[in-house]
């Protein structure tokens, strides 16, 4: 019997799977791709940097590109601001990564098997039965019993809808189309690689990522609210910006992928002997690319609330998890706050595009920006907080 059983080998799996080892606890860890895969979401965020200090990774520059933070443009009316990491709140992290997933994520899972995890590639769990009396998981492979379960399915979201759990996130981006671009001017990468930052490029009725990876190829998405999204999408976005005409003038674009409904909340995440961590137990839309940070942290606070129980043995206990689940509902909160407000459009203005705002709430913005959401003194983020007509 293992102590823990985790489904997904995505950062959140992965993250767990290295600190319970970490802790001295036996991880077996079941994913149904073989590593590395593809895999969306490249741009990290300065938080991510003391998890990755804890799981003893580092990321090579030759693989990793730098960025300082992140640029907002808005080609109809003119504006553009650029927030730099550096000026956040106090004692703020001032810059992340833009990561080729299919090698960040490998990174993390096989730092997991250097540390004695188990890891089974191209095995895809069926079924899981978690109660006070223990764990029984059947994959395509064969059946493990284990004292704890941590899903870590990302979108797949397996309990959630296994339970039907899944709550959507109304009024978030619902779909996104995507591609890579390769071949870019060696000027047009120079110019993209000076900052690394993600330019998010504001449409009227969704918006635009582009991503400089350190390969010298381009990420580029567009999100919308819309399910209806296809090529034609794409290729009319981008053919109507100015933009990103003159960024990829020449350029190849290659592997156009379509992905929808990835905005929402699983209601019930966790349980007797389980917990959901990562995309899930929540996904809340990608525009400040908070995704990786929240599956890191939800792993980690996760991992460090289990440890204990599994050393006392009271790993059974259905409330052991809600202290990991107001910790991540708060920052679900905060970052998810700032994208609703992102998606009123009549609020950009005033938010990303202010002129001259306090100096506090600016700050207080480029931190929450940062996925730094759990500090006490972020008076933008209690402003947020107070005015939010919405909750998740
Ligand atoms: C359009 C879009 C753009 C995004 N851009 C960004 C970005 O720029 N920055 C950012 O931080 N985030 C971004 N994200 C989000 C980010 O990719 C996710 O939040 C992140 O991957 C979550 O990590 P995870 O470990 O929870 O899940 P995942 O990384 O998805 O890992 C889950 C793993 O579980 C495995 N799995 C699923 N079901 C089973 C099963 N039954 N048996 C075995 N294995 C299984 C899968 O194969 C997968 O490897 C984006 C998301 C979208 C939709």
């Amino acid at each position: 019997m293992d102590d823990v059983l985790i489904c997904g080998g995505g950062p959140a799996g992965s993250t767990a799977a290295t600190l319970l080892r970490q802790y001295g606890h036996s991880v077996r860890l079941i994913e149904k791709e073989k590593f590395p895969r593809f895999h969306i979401g490249e741009s990290l965020l300065p938080a991510d940097l003391p998890v990755f200090q804890r799981l003893g990774v580092e990321l090579p520059a030759s693989q990793y590109l730098r960025k300082d933070g992140a640029m907002f443009v808005n080609e109809r009316t003119g504006e553009e601001a650029t927030y730099l990491f550096a000026d956040a709140l106090p004692e703020a992290i001032p810059h992340a990564y833009q990561a080729e997933r299919a090698i960040f994520d490998d990174l993390l899972l096989k730092r997991s098997q250097q540390l004695g995890a188990s890891i089974h590639e191209e095995e895809k769990l069926v079924s899981v039965d978690c109660d006070a009396a223990g764990v029984v998981a059947v994959t395509d492979k064969g059946t493990y019993h284990a004292r704890y379960f941590v899903d870590a399915t990302g979108q797949d979201a397996f309990l959630a809808r296994k339970a039907r759990t899944v709550d959507p996130l109304k009024g978030l981006g619902r779909a996104a189309v995507f591609c890579h671009f390769s071949g870019l001017k060696p000027e047009v990468i120079a110019e993209l690689h000076e900052s690394g930052n993600i330019r998010v490029l504001i449409l009227e009725d969704g918006w635009v990522w582009l991503i400089p990876l350190a390969d010298g190829r381009l990420s580029a998405g567009v999100v919308r609210r819309d399910v209806a999204m296809n090529e034609k999408v794409l290729e009319e976005t981008f053919a109507a910006s100015p933009m990103i005409t003159r960024l990829t003038e020449g350029a190849t674009r290659t592997h156009t992928r379509v992905i929808r409904n990835f905005s929402f909340k699983n209601t019930i995440s966790h349980g007797a002997r389980f917990c959901c961590i990562g995309d899930a137990s929540c996904f809340l839309d990608p525009v400040f690319s908070s995704g990786v940070t929240l599956a890191l942290i939800s792993a980690e606070h996760m991992a460090d609330t289990l440890h204990p129980a599994l050393v006392n043995g009271t790993e059974k206990d259905p409330d052991l998890m809600i202290p990991t689940r107001k910790h991540m509902d708060r920052g679900y909160a905060a970052m998810g706050g700032l994208v609703r407000r992102f998606y009123e459009s009549n609020l950009v203005d005033h938010l990303l595009f202010a002129k001259d705002p306090p100096e506090k709430f600016r700050k207080g913005l480029i931190s929450i920006l940062a996925a730094d959401l759990w500090r006490d003194d972020n008076v933008f983020q209690d402003m947020l907080e107070k005015t939010s007509r919405y909750s998740l």
